[in-house]
C-alpha cells in the first residue's frame, strides 16, 4: 500500500516519524477523513476546506496550495486503487526539540495520509444503533478537528463497555454531538441539532443533512437540545463521513419512538443516497 508522506508517495514501510514529532507527543495537529465511494472522494473541497480552516486556528500553516492537496488525495486513492472506503490524513506542527511553544518558522509540519477499504455500515443503518449519554468534558475549541481525542475516546469507551455504538455527549442539560459524529433529534415533524459553534465539530455530513432536510421538506431548527427531554424524541440519529445517516433507536437503554429506524430518518438516507449517486457518478 501507498501512503502519502510530506510531498511524497511511499510505500509504508518507507515512512520515519520522529519520537519529538509534536503530533506524537503533544497532538499537535489536524486531520480529516473522507469518504471514497466507487473510487471517488465524496466532498473533498468540503473536507479540504476545513482542514485549512482548522489548519489556520491553530495557527499551522500547511505547506500546499489546496489543489495541490486535492491531487495528492487523488493521486493516493488512484495508487491504491480504492473503491469503497477512506482516507485519513493529518499535518502535524513537525518535529522539533519538545517544548510547549511553537518551534522556529523553518520547522516544517508533517503529513501523512493513507487509505483504507471501508464498508458502509448497512445492517446498523438499516436497523439502528444504540447509544450512551455521557458527559462532555472536552475543550471549548471542539470546533477544530484537532489531533488532541482524549476526551473523545474516554466516551467511546465507556460507551462501548456498555456495548453501545456511540457516545451522546452533553454540557450539563445541552446535547452537544457524539464522540465522533453529530447529533439529531426529531419531534413533531422538526429536526433539531445543536448550532455549529465552538462546542461542536460542523461535520461535512451535517451540512449535507441539512441540505437534505430541506430538500425533503423537513423543518430544522439549530438549537440545543435538551438531554432532559432526549428520550421524548420521535426519533433520533447521528451522522459522520464513516456511519453517514445512523438511526439511534435506543438510548441509555430506552427505546426512541417505535425503537425502529423512524420514516424521516429513512427519507434522510435515501436524499442522502442520491447526494451520493449525483457526486460519484457526475
Ligand atoms: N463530531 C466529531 C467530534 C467528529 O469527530 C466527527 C467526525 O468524525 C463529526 C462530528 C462528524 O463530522 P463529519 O460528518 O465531517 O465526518
Amino acid at each position: 500500500n501507498w501512503v502519502q508522506w510530506n510531498d511524497r508517495l511511499v510505500k509504508d514501510e518507507e515512512i520515519q516519524l520522529s519520537k519529538e514529532d509534536r503530533g506524537y507527543q503533544f497532538g499537535d495537529g489536524i486531520y480529516e477523513v473522507i469518504r471514497v465511494y466507487n473510487g471517488s472522494m465524496f466532498t473533498a473541497k468540503e473536507h479540504i476546506n476545513r482542514l485549512y480552516e482548522s489548519a489556520e486556528k491553530i495557527k499551522l500553516v500547511i505547506p500546499y496550495t489546496k489543489d495541490v492537496f486535492h491531487k495528492m488525495m487523488y493521486d493516493l486513492i488512484e495508487a491504491n486503487e480504492v473503491t469503497t472506503g477512506q482516507v485519513y490524513v493529518q499535518i502535524t506542527r513537525g518535529s522539533s526539540p519538545r517544548q510547549h511553544q511553537f518551534p522556529i518558522e523553518a520547522v516544517e509540519p508533517v503529513l501523512t495520509a493513507y487509505t483504507k477499504e471501508v464498508d458502509r455500515p448497512v445492517s446498523q443503518m438499516a436497523n439502528g444503533v444504540a447509544a450512551k449519554t455521557i458527559e462532555d468534558v472536552r475543550w471549548l475549541r471542539c470546533d477544530i478537528k484537532s489531533l488532541n481525542l482524549l476526551g473523545n475516546i474516554m466516551a467511546k469507551q465507556e460507551a462501548h463497555e456498555s456495548g453501545c455504538f456511540e457516545a451522546i455527549l452533553h454540557r450539563g442539560d445541552t446535547i452537544t454531538e457524539g464522540s465522533s459524529s453529530n447529533m439529531y433529534g426529531i419531534k413533531d415533524g422538526v429536526l433539531y441539532t445543536h448550532p455549529a459553534t465552538n462546542l461542536i465539530l460542523n461535520g461535512i455530513t451535517r451540512r449535507v443533512i441539512l441540505a437534505c432536510c430541506e430538500e425533503i421538506g423537513l423543518p430544522v431548527v439549530e438549537q440545543p437540545m435538551s438531554l432532559s427531554t432526549v428520550y421524548a424524541n420521535d426519533e433520533f440519529f447521528m451522522s459522520s463521513t464513516t456511519s453517514e445517516i445512523m438511526p439511534i433507536v435506543v438510548i441509555d437503554g430506552m427505546p426512541i419512538g417505535t425503537g425502529l429506524p423512524g420514516e424521516w430518518t429513512k427519507k434522510l438516507q435515501t436524499a442522502f443516497e442520491a447526494k451520493i449517486e449525483q457526486a460519484v457518478h457526475a
